[in-house]
């Protein structure tokens, strides 16, 4: 009887995750005569055969595999074989919607926006995504249950700030913080959370750990999006950004900073932080700092583009000063061959989240695109690795090769000669697989 209702509740799941269009993963896929780009090499494989099987690449070879009973069969007639892209800097709950929605805090409505969001992202290509601030861990349980479509997620939970830091986003008339008062909006949502003593600190990484972060997100410095920060501030003390490392490396994951500023990285690195999102105003000092210490940049093309979300006007001219460092901070990380990973950093903004590809390409003015296509497959899956125990998706991402989590698009072209393919997913993706699951398939029409 138990095992009847085990099954029913079982049919019942499959019915509904299919009806929410969410893929289930194939028995096996063979993906027949495609070039291979692994994340890695400046050119294609010859003609290979591709065996996907358990979520995993099984087997890759350049002679015809059989297919297993009851595998689908790709043919790929010479398409690009890569792998998933990932997203190192991305907010999953705040990508899309204005500032204005979010502040309104109606955590329920902001869920299923972002659930739409994220099928949009993971049919962008984009199979996994590191989320760098936002109350995200309810979504990635859905998608990882299999109940909506979206990307991998490694969750930071909310930021944590200071009082008046970027990503605190209260009122005057919010002021004084009563200790143990009831939360500003951010906190109620756990967008972002505010410490102001290592102690408090502590408190926060810990609690963002308890709800299942893979890392712990600070904001080191002043910001663009914040009301108050100034971009020149540094936020937290030494002592304060230590405690979150010490927090952190307590449960076997590290911290990843908010910083423009070199004030603001050298601080972060002597606490022993691990990534720096963003660098764009570094110095030649702390660029070397950087390099000596091997810790990763994770650095987006903030250019003037045009496509800037409405901000009011202290914040634009905040934006305008990271335009201006942008050249000078990708000079210096070429020049110290700095280990850097690619984020995007997309808020408040339905319109420029659709361009989480573009941001990608836009990667091409200081890099070639094999070296372009590195940061956002292999060496995004490296930075990965730094949750170690804490990683929710044990293995190996953004490769194609044996033994690595089948994360794969199959792409008409190829992408090291044509890095825009990477703009336009609805056409150049024509199979995109999660986890050995397949979400679309353009050629089984
Ligand atoms: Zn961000």
């Amino acid at each position: 009887m138990l095992q009847l209702h085990r099954r029913l509740l079982a049919a019942t799941w499959l019915l509904s995750a299919c009806a929410a269009g969410v893929a289930q993963p194939a028995e096996a896929t063979l993906f027949q005569n495609v070039r291979i780009y692994d994340g890695k090499a400046a050119s294609l494989s010859g003609p290979s055969h591709v065996l996907v099987r358990g979520g995993i690449i099984e087997r890759i070879s350049a002679t015809p595999i059989a297919p297993p009973a009851s595998a689908t069969v790709v043919d790929g007639q010479g398409r690009t074989l890569m792998p998933g892209l990932i997203d190192n800097h991305w907010h999953t709950m705040f990508a899309a919607p204005p500032l204005g929605l979010i502040l309104q805090g109606d955590l329920g409505y902001l869920t299923l926006l972002a659930a739409a969001e994220a099928r949009a992202t993971l049919m962008r290509g984009f199979t996994t995504v590191r989320d760098v601030g936002g109350p995200s861990f309810a979504l990635k349980r859905a998608i990882d249950d299999g109940l909506v479509a979206g990307p991998r997620i490694y969750p930071s939970g909310a930021m944590i700030t200071i009082t008046g830091g970027h990503g605190d986003f209260r009122a005057p008339h919010e002021l004084p913080r009563q200790l143990g008062g009831p939360p500003p909006i951010g906190g109620a949502l756990n967008a972002s959370q505010l410490a102001d003593s290592p102690d408090e600190v502590r408190l926060r990484v810990r609690e963002q750990l308890l709800l299942g972060a893979s890392q712990i997100k600070l904001t080191a410095g002043g910001g663009v999006a914040s009301p108050h920060s100034p971009l020149d501030a540094s936020t937290f003390t030494e002592e304060e950004l230590r405690a979150a490392v010490q927090a952190a490396g307590n449960w076997g994951t590290y911290v990843g900073v908010h910083a423009y500023t070199p004030e603001a990285i050298q601080r972060a690195v002597a606490a022993g932080v691990k990534v720096i999102e963003h660098g764009h105003l570094m110095d030649e000092a702390s660029a070397k700092l950087i390099a000596d210490k091997g810790i990763w940049l994770s650095f987006q093309p903030f250019v003037d583009d045009g496509f800037a979300p409405q901000m009011p006007p202290s914040s634009m001219a905040r934006l305008r000063q990271i335009f201006a460092g942008t050249e000078a901070a990708v000079t210096l990380a070429k020049k110290h061959k700095l280990k850097l990973a690619w984020g995007t950093d997309v808020l408040f903004s339905a319109a420029n989240a659709t361009r989480q590809g573009a941001l990608l390409v836009q990667m091409n003015q200081w890099f070639t695109p094999a070296e372009v296509l590195a940061m956002a497959t292999s060496a995004g899956g490296e930075l990965l690795t730094l949750s170690g125990p804490r990683n929710p998706y044990p293995g190996k991402l953004g490769v194609v090769e044996e033994g690595a989590l089948a994360d794969l698009l199959l792409v008409d072209g190829n992408p090291l000669e044509n890095l825009k393919l990477i703009e336009t997913p609805d056409k150049s993706f024509v199979l995109i697989m999660k986890g050995g699951a397949i979400y679309k398939n353009l050629l089984s029409r």
